[in-house]
Protein backbone atom coordinates (compact mmCIF):
# COMPACT_ATOMS: atom_id res chain seq x y z
CA UNK A 1 0.00 0.00 0.00
CA UNK A 2 1.11 3.33 -0.79
CA UNK A 3 2.13 5.30 2.27
CA UNK A 4 1.98 9.24 2.06
CA UNK A 5 1.98 12.30 4.21
CA UNK A 6 -0.45 14.64 4.98
CA UNK A 7 0.87 18.23 5.34
CA UNK A 8 -1.27 19.14 7.97
CA UNK A 9 -1.37 20.39 11.41
CA UNK A 10 -5.32 20.56 11.75
CA UNK A 11 -6.62 17.05 13.06
CA UNK A 12 -10.09 17.54 11.35
CA UNK A 13 -8.49 17.82 7.93
CA UNK A 14 -6.10 15.16 8.42
CA UNK A 15 -9.37 12.87 9.99
CA UNK A 16 -11.15 13.55 6.57
CA UNK A 17 -7.81 13.13 3.79
CA UNK A 18 -7.46 9.63 6.33
CA UNK A 19 -11.04 8.66 5.60
CA UNK A 20 -10.97 10.05 1.96
CA UNK A 21 -7.91 8.94 1.03
CA UNK A 22 -8.25 5.18 2.74
CA UNK A 23 -10.93 4.66 0.21
CA UNK A 24 -8.57 4.77 -2.55
CA UNK A 25 -6.29 2.26 -1.18
CA UNK A 26 -3.60 4.49 0.66
CA UNK A 27 -2.50 4.99 3.80
CA UNK A 28 -1.82 8.36 5.21
CA UNK A 29 0.09 9.82 7.92
CA UNK A 30 0.52 12.60 9.65
CA UNK A 31 3.30 15.14 9.06
CA UNK A 32 3.31 14.64 13.22
CA UNK A 33 3.80 10.80 12.87
CA UNK A 34 6.47 11.60 9.87
CA UNK A 35 8.54 13.65 12.74
CA UNK A 36 7.48 17.11 11.27
CA UNK A 37 4.85 17.50 14.06
CA UNK A 38 7.30 21.48 14.94
CA UNK A 39 6.86 22.39 11.36
CA UNK A 40 4.28 24.95 11.13
CA UNK A 41 4.38 26.17 6.71
CA UNK A 42 3.65 30.24 6.25
CA UNK A 43 0.76 29.89 4.43
CA UNK A 44 1.35 33.34 2.71
CA UNK A 45 -0.12 32.52 -1.24
CA UNK A 46 -3.15 34.32 -2.66
CA UNK A 47 -4.49 31.22 -3.80
CA UNK A 48 -5.74 27.95 -2.81
CA UNK A 49 -3.37 26.87 -5.29
CA UNK A 50 -0.37 28.39 -4.22
CA UNK A 51 -0.31 27.37 -0.23
CA UNK A 52 -1.48 23.86 -1.27
CA UNK A 53 1.46 23.40 -3.11
CA UNK A 54 3.78 25.09 -1.02
CA UNK A 55 2.63 22.83 2.32
CA UNK A 56 3.10 19.72 0.49
CA UNK A 57 6.20 20.68 -1.07
CA UNK A 58 8.19 22.12 2.26
CA UNK A 59 7.19 18.57 3.77
CA UNK A 60 8.30 16.54 1.18
CA UNK A 61 11.76 18.37 0.70
CA UNK A 62 12.17 17.70 4.32
CA UNK A 63 10.63 14.25 4.37
CA UNK A 64 12.21 12.63 1.11
CA UNK A 65 8.91 10.99 0.59
CA UNK A 66 5.41 11.62 -1.12
CA UNK A 67 3.37 14.04 0.41
CA UNK A 68 -0.28 15.78 0.28
CA UNK A 69 -1.77 19.21 1.48
CA UNK A 70 -5.11 20.58 1.32
CA UNK A 71 -5.81 24.51 0.93
CA UNK A 72 -9.37 25.09 1.62
CA UNK A 73 -11.83 27.68 2.60
CA UNK A 74 -15.06 29.17 2.38
CA UNK A 75 -16.15 31.96 -0.05
CA UNK A 76 -19.02 34.01 0.38
CA UNK A 77 -20.47 35.32 -2.64
CA UNK A 78 -21.47 39.21 -1.20
CA UNK A 79 -18.37 39.39 0.43
CA UNK A 80 -16.90 39.20 -2.94
CA UNK A 81 -15.28 35.57 -1.96
CA UNK A 82 -13.78 36.33 1.25
CA UNK A 83 -12.95 34.95 3.71
CA UNK A 84 -11.35 32.51 1.35
CA UNK A 85 -7.71 31.81 2.05
CA UNK A 86 -7.93 33.91 4.96
CA UNK A 87 -10.63 31.26 6.39
CA UNK A 88 -8.34 30.15 9.18
CA UNK A 89 -7.82 33.89 10.68
CA UNK A 90 -10.58 35.68 9.39
CA UNK A 91 -11.26 37.55 13.14
CA UNK A 92 -7.62 37.31 13.41
CA UNK A 93 -3.99 35.25 14.23
CA UNK A 94 -4.94 32.65 17.25
CA UNK A 95 -8.73 33.47 17.22
CA UNK A 96 -11.41 30.44 17.61
CA UNK A 97 -13.50 28.60 14.94
CA UNK A 98 -16.15 30.34 17.46
CA UNK A 99 -14.72 34.11 16.91
CA UNK A 100 -14.49 33.46 12.96
CA UNK A 101 -18.28 32.30 12.72
CA UNK A 102 -19.73 35.37 14.69
CA UNK A 103 -17.74 37.55 12.39
CA UNK A 104 -18.84 36.46 9.32
CA UNK A 105 -22.23 36.25 11.05
CA UNK A 106 -21.88 39.27 11.54
CA UNK A 107 -20.27 40.75 8.02
CA UNK A 108 -23.47 39.10 6.55
CA UNK A 109 -26.34 41.13 8.95
CA UNK A 110 -27.89 42.87 6.03
CA UNK A 111 -26.92 40.78 3.17
CA UNK A 112 -29.63 39.99 0.61
CA UNK A 113 -27.75 37.24 -0.66
CA UNK A 114 -26.16 34.20 1.47
CA UNK A 115 -24.96 32.33 -1.21
CA UNK A 116 -20.98 30.82 -0.56
CA UNK A 117 -19.53 28.04 -1.26
CA UNK A 118 -16.51 25.62 0.79
CA UNK A 119 -13.10 25.53 -1.94
CA UNK A 120 -10.14 23.00 -1.25
CA UNK A 121 -6.96 22.44 -2.89
CA UNK A 122 -5.25 19.16 -2.91
CA UNK A 123 -1.58 18.75 -3.73
CA UNK A 124 0.14 15.53 -4.07
CA UNK A 125 4.32 16.24 -4.19
CA UNK A 126 6.84 13.36 -5.22
CA UNK A 127 10.07 13.37 -4.43
CA UNK A 128 11.13 13.46 -8.27
CA UNK A 129 9.37 16.66 -8.14
CA UNK A 130 6.17 15.78 -9.95
CA UNK A 131 2.84 17.66 -8.67
CA UNK A 132 -0.18 16.86 -9.14
CA UNK A 133 -3.20 19.18 -7.94
CA UNK A 134 -7.02 19.28 -7.91
CA UNK A 135 -9.42 21.23 -6.92
CA UNK A 136 -12.95 20.36 -5.22
CA UNK A 137 -15.67 23.08 -4.57
CA UNK A 138 -19.51 22.43 -2.39
CA UNK A 139 -21.86 25.39 -3.05
CA UNK A 140 -24.62 26.24 -0.28
CA UNK A 141 -25.39 29.19 1.51
CA UNK A 142 -25.11 30.75 5.34
CA UNK A 143 -27.67 30.45 7.97
CA UNK A 144 -28.19 32.95 10.38
CA UNK A 145 -27.49 30.66 13.64
CA UNK A 146 -25.21 28.02 14.40
CA UNK A 147 -26.82 24.46 14.32
CA UNK A 148 -24.88 21.24 15.12
CA UNK A 149 -21.73 20.21 17.57
CA UNK A 150 -19.84 17.78 14.82
CA UNK A 151 -17.55 18.88 11.96
CA UNK A 152 -15.16 22.27 12.56
CA UNK A 153 -14.52 25.89 11.35
CA UNK A 154 -17.56 27.07 9.89
CA UNK A 155 -19.56 23.93 9.84
CA UNK A 156 -22.49 25.19 12.04
CA UNK A 157 -22.95 27.76 9.19
CA UNK A 158 -23.17 26.08 6.32
CA UNK A 159 -25.64 24.07 4.48
CA UNK A 160 -24.66 22.22 1.16
CA UNK A 161 -27.25 22.71 -1.80
CA UNK A 162 -29.22 20.01 -1.80
CA UNK A 163 -29.08 19.25 2.14
CA UNK A 164 -31.52 20.33 5.27
CA UNK A 165 -28.84 20.02 7.71
CA UNK A 166 -25.27 22.37 8.32
CA UNK A 167 -22.08 20.11 7.75
CA UNK A 168 -22.07 20.47 11.94
CA UNK A 169 -25.47 17.92 11.72
CA UNK A 170 -25.07 15.40 8.99
CA UNK A 171 -22.67 12.31 10.02
CA UNK A 172 -18.95 12.92 8.56
CA UNK A 173 -19.68 9.83 6.87
CA UNK A 174 -22.51 11.90 4.48
CA UNK A 175 -20.21 15.15 4.52
CA UNK A 176 -17.14 12.90 2.88
CA UNK A 177 -19.48 12.02 0.22
CA UNK A 178 -20.31 15.37 -0.74
CA UNK A 179 -18.13 18.19 0.81
CA UNK A 180 -15.19 20.20 -1.00
CA UNK A 181 -11.97 18.11 0.04
CA UNK A 182 -13.99 14.62 -0.89
CA UNK A 183 -14.80 16.18 -4.58
CA UNK A 184 -10.93 17.46 -4.82
CA UNK A 185 -9.69 13.96 -3.99
CA UNK A 186 -11.70 12.12 -6.32
CA UNK A 187 -10.09 14.27 -9.25
CA UNK A 188 -7.08 13.70 -8.03
CA UNK A 189 -7.66 10.05 -7.78
CA UNK A 190 -8.76 10.54 -11.21
CA UNK A 191 -5.30 12.27 -12.33
CA UNK A 192 -3.35 10.43 -10.36
CA UNK A 193 -4.95 7.48 -12.81
CA UNK A 194 -4.06 8.82 -15.73
CA UNK A 195 -0.24 10.05 -15.02
P1 LIG B 1 -6.18 26.34 5.87
O1 LIG B 1 -6.44 25.45 4.69
O2 LIG B 1 -5.24 25.73 6.84
O3 LIG B 1 -5.81 27.73 5.44
O4 LIG B 1 -7.52 26.46 6.72
C1 LIG B 1 -8.75 26.36 6.13
C2 LIG B 1 -9.83 27.01 6.98
O5 LIG B 1 -11.02 27.03 6.18
C3 LIG B 1 -10.20 26.18 8.22
O6 LIG B 1 -9.50 26.61 9.36
C4 LIG B 1 -11.69 26.45 8.34
O7 LIG B 1 -11.92 27.66 8.99
C5 LIG B 1 -12.13 26.58 6.89
N1 LIG B 1 -12.53 25.26 6.35
C6 LIG B 1 -11.89 24.52 5.39
N2 LIG B 1 -12.53 23.36 5.18
C7 LIG B 1 -13.58 23.36 6.02
C8 LIG B 1 -14.61 22.39 6.27
O8 LIG B 1 -14.66 21.28 5.72
N3 LIG B 1 -15.50 22.76 7.20
C9 LIG B 1 -15.48 23.95 7.85
N4 LIG B 1 -14.54 24.85 7.68
C10 LIG B 1 -13.58 24.56 6.75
Amino acid sequence: MLTIIAATQNEHKLKELREIVGQFGMEVISQKEAGFGDIDVVEDGETFEENSFKKANEIMKLSGKICIADDSGLSVDYLNGAPGVYSARYAGEHKSDLDNNNKLLKELENAPDRSARFVSVVTMVYPDGKVVQARGECPGKIIFAPRGNGGFGYDPLFIADGLNETFAEITQETKNTVSHRAKALAELEKKLKDL
